[in-house]
């Protein structure tokens, strides 16, 4: 199994101006040769610039300004130029598919928060077994960085990167070989439904509510974002105060951020415990997000018809839909380490299909909370009946497989 840890590094003023330095001149980097692939394709008729031939540079470079760039990891350098190389392989793909998307842009100081090391070992150490019972990882050009480990680190790590959120500063460590951690199976098997009133709702007609923490502290981001509104858009120089407006709403996103993941972990540790199968909806993504097309009216030229696309931006249905995808994603790899099972239906009519007599009708579903079968009269909670059909689904592919 692959898992990542992250884990919140502790720096004295000196490190924390150093990993500054560190993202800074990584960042001179990244900007260097974005400039250099530029000028390319400008002035020397269309030519690429290859990741091979900006790497093959990087000695160069090294050796032309010590001060900067040649403190630094080779091996995070790269990793940097290799970022490059992929939002321009990304460009080219988007361009080809027949899209018009953004060329790859400058990335100021404030906006380039991270820098991978590809190998532990190369450039930084992971070190969590010192003498002195306190975790550090050494960073090349840095020193040995406190690291506040609130839980063990299992499997082998491959590879450690360094982040910023706001003022804090967080290491990121990817592990693979990481033992599964298979639990009592408790023989139980349960569909749940995602939902706007609850989180969600499960076969068994529980509830899991909303984070209501969440929406505090969504209360409170957007105060601070219309203080930030308050001060000019475009400005020479950055009042103190603005600046303080800008850091409390980056602090807000992050902290919100944090709450909603912490939500997530323990919904999906709750159903894993519990459950040997887990039924969910498949997300369709794309198709969710982009807006129904429109339809003309046929009586009416140039006019058209409703297509629902006020009910859909009325739910948020891409908001909740991006939550819902970091939660599956959540619930896959506790379900994995487990010995779980997750398996994603086609949630096409869940809230739709009377889970007693199989008859579906928009009618069914009366209001947002109620379902009343129009053919049998069966009477529940949508949001149960959502689960209990996804429950039913479910039931059906592990009788297919078997
Ligand atoms: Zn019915």
């Amino acid at each position: 199994m692959i898992r990542a840890y992250r884990f919140r590094l502790r720096p004295t003023v000196r490190q924390a101006q150093a990993l500054a330095e560190m993202l800074r001149d990584h960042c001179s980097l990244y900007n260097g040769a974005l400039q250099e692939r530029r000028d390319a394709y400008r002035h020397t008729s269309k030519t690429t610039v290859r990741y091979g031939d900006q790497s093959v540079q990087l000695k160069e470079i090294r050796g032309f300004d010590p001060e900067r760039q040649g403190r630094w990891s080779f091996s995070s350098q790269q990793a940097t130029l290799r970022r490059l190389d992929k939002a321009f392989a990304a460009f080219f793909r988007r361009v080809k598919a027949g899209q018009t998307p953004g060329y790859p842009r400058f990335k100021g100081v404030g906006h380039f928060d991270a820098v991978t090391f590809p190998k532990d070992g190369d450039g930084c150490r992971w070190d969590s077994t010192p003498h002195d019972a306190q975790t550090r990882v050494r960073l090349q050009g840095v020193g040995h960085v406190r690291v506040h480990q609130h839980r063990p680190v299992r499997g082998r790590v491959k590879t450690v990167s360094v982040k910023r959120e706001g003022r804090n500063w967080y290491v990121v460590l990817a592990c693979d070989q990481v033992p599964a951690e298979p639990l009592p199976a408790p023989g139980s098997i349960v569909g749940i439904d995602m939902g706007v009133t609850h989180f969600l709702t499960t076969s068994n007609g529980e509830e899991i509510a909303n984070p209501r923490f969440v929406e505090a502290s969504a209360h409170d981001l957007a105060e601070a974002q219309r203080h930030l509104a308050t001060f000019p858009k475009r400005t020479r120089r950055r009042t103190k105060k603005h600046r303080a407006a800008a850091r409390k709403v980056a602090k807000l996103h992050a902290k919100i951020r944090r709450q909603r993941l912490d939500h997530h972990h323990k919904a999906a540790l709750d159903l894993v415990r519990r459950h040997d199968v887990i039924g969910c909806e498949r997300l369709n993504t794309a198709g969710m997000t982009k807006a129904p097309a429109p339809k003309p009216d046929p009586e009416q030229p140039g006019g058209f018809l409703p297509n629902g696309a006020a009910a859909k931006a009325g739910l948020h249905r891409s908001i909740l839909d991006a939550g819902w995808g970091i939660f599956f994603g959540i619930l896959a790899q506790k379900a994995e380490s487990a010995a779980r099972r997750v398996i994603p239906v086609d949630a096409r009519n869940t809230s739709r299909t009377c889970p007693e007599c199989g008859h579906v009708a928009k009618e069914n579903r009366v209001t947002q909370a109620k379902f009343e079968c129009t053919a049998c009269g069966f009477l529940a909670n949508a949001d149960h009946v959502g689960a209990l059909n996804v429950l039913s689904r479910a039931g059906l592919v592990l009788c297919d497989a078997a």
